[in-house]
């Protein structure tokens, strides 16, 4: 499925897709399809009717491989722990299922060498149904630095009829070498009225909020329809100031507390910006006072701060002492 916004990116591509070179960067921001518009293009150009035409058909053998997802030609390569989460596996076994003494091993957040390895295996073979072999790196950031050696070798020298499709949120992050061997298409930011339409027609409730709490990525927004936005941020903050503990009381679990940093993140950056005299960017303060010029940096230091929290949160044992320091960030302010 192409997202409305993302129609003129889809038709870019669509002009050259029988003359797409050996690899594709498909970049832009998180959480606007990228991986979709990756997946509708592998579903067009495996599809074996398509010729002269927009989309798969979703009738022939191609279309039925790819749409079970058992097409020969074609790879999803990512982290273990975007696989995972996928499956709805992230949590793994009970404690009391597993066999005395194993450890659950975390998931892996990187792409790493085997995959590419096994990926580089699966190129060479060649085509079983006589068309391109199309691999999806997805994102291409997080690979490690042994597989983006590794990917480099298959870009220098690609395997005939091999298509490789990067799919990056953040390019900078990507080896110039790799990057240099790949066609570039980038996606822009949506239109916030499709994508505040879009929202709307998924169910979610006032999706301008949610869009301008995600930054504008739609499908970030989608997926964290049980975000405290504006006005839940704000009651928490004003139970905070009143009952810290209680305030804490009302969060079930880590992945609440993780919205809630952000929340807490972003309403700090936006008072760094209301402070400096800019307008805010998250959320909405109708008839809230401005705070003060000079307490325009105090705020950035605490968003800052706050956003180091955030990258630790995943560590369990870390968690009260992270909430401690959350407490303190704010109750000195
Ligand atoms: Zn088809």
């Amino acid at each position: 499925m192409i997202h409305p916004w993302n129609e003129a990116s889809w038709q870019s591509v669509l002009a050259g897709v029988d003359k797409l070179p050996h690899a594709l960067l498909i970049s832009g921001p998180e959480g606007v399809g990228k991986l979709a518009l990756a997946r509708h293009l592998a579903r067009r150009i495996l599809c074996e009717t398509a010729e002269g035409r927009e989309d798969a058909c979703g009738r022939c053998e191609g279309c039925h491989w790819y749409d079970t997802g058992a097409h020969p030609d074609f790879r999803l390569i990512q982290p273990e722990a975007l696989d995972a989460a996928a499956a709805g596996e992230a949590e793994g076994p009970e404690e009391s299922e597993r066999p005395a003494g194993a450890k659950k091993a975390k998931p892996s957040s990187e792409i790493r060498i085997e995959q590419i390895r096994n990926l580089a295996d699966f190129l060479n073979i060649g085509s079983h149904r006589a068309r391109r072999r199309i691999a999806i790196v997805h994102p291409a950031e997080s690979l490690n630095a042994n597989a983006a050696n590794s990917l480099l070798k298959s870009l220098e020298e690609p395997p005939a009829g091999a298509l490789f499709v990067l799919v990056c949120h953040q390019p900078a992050r990507l080896l110039p070498t790799v990057r240099s061997r790949c066609v570039s298409l980038e996606v822009p930011a949506p239109d916030p009225a499709l994508a505040a339409k879009w929202l709307a027609e998924q169910g979610l409730a006032r999706p301008e909020a949610l869009l301008r709490f995600n930054s504008g990525a739609p499908l970030r927004a989608a997926e964290s329809s049980g975000m405290p936005v504006a006005e839940s941020v704000a009651a928490f903050l004003k139970t905070w100031q009143d009952r810290p503990l209680a305030a804490l009381g009302l969060l079930k679990d880590k992945e609440e507390l993780a919205l809630l940093v952000e929340g807490l993140q972003k309403y700090a950056y936006d008072q760094a910006f209301r402070g400096a005299g800019m307008p805010a960017r998250f959320l909405s303060y109708r008839g809230d006072a401005r705070p003060d010029a000079g307490s325009a940096l105090r705020w950035a230091r605490i968003a800052r701060e706050l956003g180091r929290i955030r990258r630790r949160l995943d560590h369990p044992l870390n968690q009260s002492l992270q909430l401690h320091r959350i407490m303190q960030l704010f109750h000195n302010e």
